[in-house]
């Protein structure tokens, strides 16, 4: 799967970008879409207190997950951060977890059909 979405991606990735990283960017949107840990700060509610009120959590920005930051990934990439966002952000964030969000679709219409 992630070889597959790697090369779905190939066409819209610069030519900065080398095969192991397209790699790399796909296991990450696939965990990135796979995870359904609760964000720590706020423990999925998706807000937080600040003691007078309640604001939007700003760990998760209200999904209530927990998600990567850029830093982090550029981190696991090995990338600078610059790199992370001319290069690596829009692909993971634009293309590579739409394409997964439809597998997702696809998977749960199969099962349903299964089951009716
Ligand atoms: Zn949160």
């Amino acid at each position: 799967m992630a070889h597959e979405l790697a090369n779905r991606s190939r066409k819209r990735a610069s030519d900065n970008v080398d095969e192991d990283m397209l790699f790399g960017m796909a296991l990450i949107a696939i965990q990135e879409s796979l995870s359904d840990s609760m964000c720590g700060t706020c423990n999925g509610k998706a807000w937080v207190s600040t003691g007078e009120k309640m604001i939007v959590c700003f760990k998760c920005r209200g999904s209530g997950r927990r998600s990567r930051s850029g830093r982090e990934i550029a981190e696991e990439m090995g990338v600078s951060m610059k790199f992370y966002k001319d290069e690596c952000k829009h692909l993971i964030e634009r293309y590579m977890l739409g394409v997964l969000s439809n597998y997702e679709g696809e998977l749960h219409n199969a099962l349903r059909e299964r089951l009716y």
